[in-house]
């Protein structure tokens, strides 16, 4: 019942994503056919990722959802992917509590825990309480003959939001963006940030051209619209820079 890290992979992504968002964007304004334009790929990328940047700058932003990045993400807690699925233009895939036995589970301890030993010494004995409860539920549902995931599904509600769970999730550029907008922001909860910090890494790693400008919504709009009791202070209020309505 080890403490989990977190890990993410990229597994997959669109391939050819410059000139796939280029021939969208240039099939709006175009009297060619997108798959000249697509077939166009090599002959100036530079110039083809800088007309991304202006038409996306300008907010005309549907072409970036026709490329799309596949993440595996595992050592992350249950009450972080309950807000990840909170995005609804994605798609998941997690690992189940009903078909896979939780009788040895991994967890997550938050830092605010782990830096203070009395802290993290109550909540390891929680844990290791709560996985006896688990394991002694699974044995009573045994001797009454319900096993696999007709006990697991029921057995599983006396585990916590710090277990450890696997997610594969599959976002397009646009949404990965306004994810980012969100959850790079100060105001996220920590282990969300991170995810969101270690998934921007490689989207900046693997498509510079749309990703190397991205972070927390300030970072574009270069003012904080979070208001003076949630600002971090990074950059100033929306009313300072536009004025109050
Ligand atoms: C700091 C922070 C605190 C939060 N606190 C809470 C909380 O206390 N309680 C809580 O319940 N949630 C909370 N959330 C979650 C939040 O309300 C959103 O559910 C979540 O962030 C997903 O974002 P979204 O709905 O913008 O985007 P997505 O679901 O990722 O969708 C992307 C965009 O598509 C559009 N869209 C998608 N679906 C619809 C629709 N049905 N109708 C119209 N437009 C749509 C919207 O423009 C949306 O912004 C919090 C989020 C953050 C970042």
């Amino acid at each position: 019942m080890p403490e989990m890290s977190l890990n993410v992979r990229l597994l997959e992504m669109t391939q050819d994503p410059i000139a796939l968002i280029y021939a969208a964007c240039r099939q709006c304004y175009s009297a060619k056919f997108a798959a000249e334009m697509f077939d166009e790929k090599d002959e100036n990328p530079k110039k083809q990722a800088e007309f991304i940047r202006k038409v996306v700058a300008s907010g005309h932003e549907s072409p970036l959802e026709h490329v799309k990045f596949t993440f595996a993400i595992e050592g992350v807690s249950r009450a972080l992917t309950h807000q990840l699925v909170r995005h609804r233009i994605a798609s998941f895939s997690q690992q189940s509590q009903r078909y896979v036995k939780e009788t040895n589970f991994d967890y997550i301890v938050p830092p605010s825990i782990a830096e203070d030993k009395d802290l993290e010494s109550e909540f390891l004995s929680i844990m290791g309480s709560i996985q006896a409860s688990y394991n002694k539920l699974l044995e009573k549902f045994k001797a009454k003959g319900r096993v696999g995931e007709r006990a697991n599904e029921d057995v599983r509600f006396v585990l916590p939001q710090a277990a450890e769970t696997k997610i594969v999730v599959t976002m397009n550029t646009r949404e990965l963006i306004h994810f980012f907008h969100q959850r790079c922001c100060a105001r996220a909860q920590w282990e969300i940030k991170r995810l969101a910090a270690r998934m921007l890494s490689l989207c900046i790693e693997n498509l510079p051209e749309v990703f190397s400008e991205v972070g927390a919504k300030c970072v574009g709009l270069g003012y904080c619209p979070e208001g003076e009791n949630f600002t971090c202070g990074k950059y100033p209020l929306k009313e300072k820079v536009l004025g109050k309505k």
